[in-house]
């Protein structure tokens, strides 16, 4: 069964149609990057998996149930906002900037979350806390506050942060794209660990190496529509499609 399936998502903010029907379906474990030039509306497909954006038409199934909606007596409803709090917490975000709490030290940033909002107990949060900022390599800076962190540590930590909720789904919106070339690398390696894991991720990168080396799926976004998609030696390294050619010619 796909954990992610879309089918026929339409975006629209005004009269800018952002996202014009798009498809995906992404198996459980599977790892699927997406490409595609800046305003291609891939930011915006992550956001409506996450219902931070409601679509316009089109359905997406996280785990078989829609996405905004729950099903009662045969029938779909349209979540009410603690709902809807509720569906986001099994999908994990990653932003291109991490957005770490500034007066929280790196621990209690990943244990805020399971204590908070899942309420478990402080001791067990704060217990796993450690084992996953170890498992981002950063055992020896639980106690770190973010401005003392390199940019990459600080990815790694709001990495931690989202994996503490034990979510279904990985979403990582260009991870790297706000790091200094030489600390791409730790953060891409978290990454790549994950995906060994058998974490289901969906990315938006530019990182081709990265692509190539993790992805199940590379789908390839043009203009709020699916140009191109399928495994990374297919799509990368034998693109079929003109819009494809271009962009690669430009990245790589
Ligand atoms: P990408 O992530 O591929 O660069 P985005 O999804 O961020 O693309 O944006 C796609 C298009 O939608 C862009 O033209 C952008 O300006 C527009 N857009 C995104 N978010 C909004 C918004 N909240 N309001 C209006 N326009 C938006
Ligand atoms: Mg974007």
């Amino acid at each position: 069964m796909s954990l992610v399936r879309a089918v026929g998502v339409r975006k629209a903010f005004g009269a800018v149609e952002v996202l014009r029907g798009v498809d995906l379906e992404v198996a459980a474990g599977e790892v699927v990057c997406l490409l595609g030039p800046s305003g291609a509306g891939k930011s915006t497909f992550l956001r409506c998996v996450n219902h931070l954006e409601t679509i316009d038409a089109g359905r997406i199934w996280v785990d078989g149930t829609p996405v905004g909606f729950a099903e009662r007596g045969g029938r779909l409803h349209e979540l009410r906002e603690r709902e809807v709090a509720r569906q986001r917490r099994d999908i994990g975000m990653v932003f291109q900037r991490f957005n770490l709490f500034p007066h929280r030290t790196a621990l209690e940033n990943v244990a805020e979350g399971p204590v908070r909002v899942l309420r478990r107990p402080r001791g067990e949060a704060f217990d796993e806390a450690r084992e996953l900022l170890a498992r981002v390599g950063l055992a020896d800076k639980v106690d770190a506050w973010p401005h003392q962190l390199s940019g990459g540590q600080q990815q790694r930590v709001a990495i931690a942060r989202a994996l503490a909720m034990r979510p279904k789904l990985m979403l990582f919106d260009e991870p790297t794209s706000a790091l200094d070339p030489e600390l791409v690398g730790e953060v891409l390696d978290v990454m790549v660990d994950l995906a060994r894991d058998g974490m289901t991720m969906v990315v938006v990168t530019h990182e081709v190496g990265f692509a190539r080396q993790v992805a199940d799926q590379v789908v390839f976004l043009v203009d709020g529509a699916v140009v191109e998609a399928g495994p990374p030696a297919q799509v990368l390294d034998n693109p079929q499609r003109q819009r494809t050619q271009q962009f690669l010619a430009k990245v790589l």
